[in-house]
């Protein structure tokens, strides 16, 4: 079965994030918690309880560093710019990552791609976030294609094609939502965000994927005016 999701600026809703942030990070702390009070109690000082407590502060941490990026308070820039060089600085960056996983990443880039009016950065966390759960959708190594097209109307589209295990029907309506996740080690941030800086950038993400065979993620920007 195919199933095709498609939305623009998916969380607006401060709540949801509060809520969402309050849950994530009271678990890790309670554990911390119990440690610290069972040593400070005079409990034994166990390696094991430090290797514990380390990992509950690293997630912490991880949810900490990837909320930043989304209230980052500095005034954000739009300038025109092609997304090719922005394309190309990001499969550098996750080459190492990829090569780990032995993902193969290719890119397909249409000559005469419209420019974007973009905050850069952003558009780079939204590649990055988009071409590392291809990646980590294939532990067995694959390839991930990359399209960049100019479409019929004269808007920009980036598509990020994987080989992996899929989204099953049910979880599709569900991307994007804070915290929403199926790893182990995942944040589940990575979608929330990209669909708010695309969002922001009058954009959109659409999701098509096929259990068992691979994701279609499909971004579309306006093209820039003079
Ligand atoms: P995270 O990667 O930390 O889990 P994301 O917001 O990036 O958080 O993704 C949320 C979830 O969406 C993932 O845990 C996974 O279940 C699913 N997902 C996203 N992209 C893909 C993909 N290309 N292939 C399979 N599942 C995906
Ligand atoms: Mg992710």
């Amino acid at each position: 079965t195919e199933e095709l999701l498609r939305r623009s600026c998916k969380l607006s809703v401060a709540g949801q994030l509060a809520a969402g942030i309050a849950h994530e990070i009271r678990n890790p702390l309670t554990a911390l918690k119990g440690f610290t009070q069972f040593m400070y109690e005079g409990g034994p000082h166990k390696y094991q309880y430090l290797k514990i407590m380390m990992s509950e502060l690293t997630r912490i941490e991880q949810i900490i560093n990837e909320l930043l990026i989304l209230a980052k308070p500095q005034a954000v820039t739009y300038r025109k710019r092609q997304t090719e060089p922005l394309l190309r600085d990001v499969i550098s960056f996750l080459r190492s990552q990829a090569n780990l996983n032995e993902v193969q990443m290719i890119m397909h880039i249409q000559s005469n791609l419209p420019a974007v009016h973009c905050e850069e950065n952003q558009l780079k966390q939204v590649f990055i976030n988009l071409l590392k759960n291809g990646i980590e959708a294939m532990p067995h190594g694959g390839i991930v294609q990359i399209y960049a097209q100019k479409t019929f109307n004269g808007m920009l589209s980036i598509v990020f094609q994987d080989q992996g295990f899929g989204i099953p029907a049910e979880e599709l309506s569900r991307l994007g939502e804070p915290f929403f996740t199926t790893k182990e080690k995942g944040s589940g941030l990575g979608l929330m965000i990209s669909y708010k800086i695309l969002g922001e950038h009058g954009g959109s993400l659409r999701f098509n994927s096929e259990p068992g065979r691979g994701t279609i993620a499909t971004i579309i920007l306006p093209a820039a005016n003079d």
